[in-house]
């Protein structure tokens, strides 16, 4: 079931998976004048989006082939799989990488030791444990830097 809400012209976006970070992303994308398109397999998701939100939004199981031809993934400039399974993320990266020849895939990833994988298919990740470690470590380093100095 694809959704209809407003297209804008150019290349556009696949986000796949309409979570916290997917429906965060396709907020900010939208209020950029960016095209949009967010695909999840559970509809309820899809309220996590803001009013403004000026994308489609499609209904479906990424990892089905008709599902992303349904979001015109042949036009797409960019996909992001951002569900909440690394197995999933991984096939549509591919997919989208290897078939669909997408220049730019982005990832998440939970499991940092899976990164190779990507890195063998040229496909950028985000592993939100290692950003988080690298952020923290920043923290407890710019609080000693000022306990240092004072
Ligand atoms: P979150 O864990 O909050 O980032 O949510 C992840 C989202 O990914 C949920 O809304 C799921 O319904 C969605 N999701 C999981 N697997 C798929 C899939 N195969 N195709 C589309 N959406 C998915």
């Amino acid at each position: 079931m694809k959704q209809f809400i407003n297209k804008r012209n150019g290349g556009h976006i696949i986000i796949v998976g309409c979570g916290r970070l997917g429906a965060n992303l396709a907020n900010t994308l939208s209020d950029e004048e960016k095209s949009i398109v967010i695909i999840d397999k559970n509809k309820d998701s899809f309220c996590k989006l803001a009013p403004s939100f000026g994308g489609i939004i499609l209904v479906g199981d990424a990892t089905e082939i008709s599902v992303l031809n349904e979001a015109e993934i042949e036009k797409a400039t960019a996909v992001i799989s951002v569900t909440n399974n690394d197995n999933t993320n991984i096939m549509v990266a591919q997919l989208a990488k290897e078939l669909f020849q997408i220049g730019q895939v982005v990832a998440r990833l939970y499991d940092p030791e899976r990164e190779c994988i990507y890195r063998e298919f040229d496909i950028d990740t985000i592993c939100p444990a290692v950003l988080s470690t690298k952020e923290i470590d920043k923290l407890l380093d710019a609080s000693q830097e000022m306990e240092d100095a004072g």
